[in-house]
């Protein structure tokens, strides 16, 4: 008995890691772009990001991730449009 019985904790520890390997980053001119992965997958398709794992043309990039993505990155985002005029 109490093998294989997780704790909450530790469960949400798992849980925890599983979200975070699931997080990609993309650089951006004022920093870093925390994506998931269906939005990462699709701005390397869109081929916005080049070898380096930078993004220029980051209006495109914002054009093109989730509303999920979007309130992780609102500060960044913020701060580039605002940037951009
Ligand atoms: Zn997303």
């Amino acid at each position: 008995m109490g093998r294989g019985i997780l704790k909450g904790a530790e469960l949400e520890k798992r849980l925890l890691m599983q979200k975070s390997q699931g997080r990609k980053t993309v650089s951006v001119m004022r920093g870093l772009m925390i994506l998931c992965e269906p939005c990462y997958g699709q701005v390397v398709e869109e081929k916005l990001v080049d070898q380096r794992n930078y993004v220029a043309d980051h209006e495109a990039l914002f054009g093109a991730i989730c509303p999920g993505c979007e309130d992780i990155n609102r500060p960044l985002m913020d701060d580039m449009l605002g940037s951009s005029e």
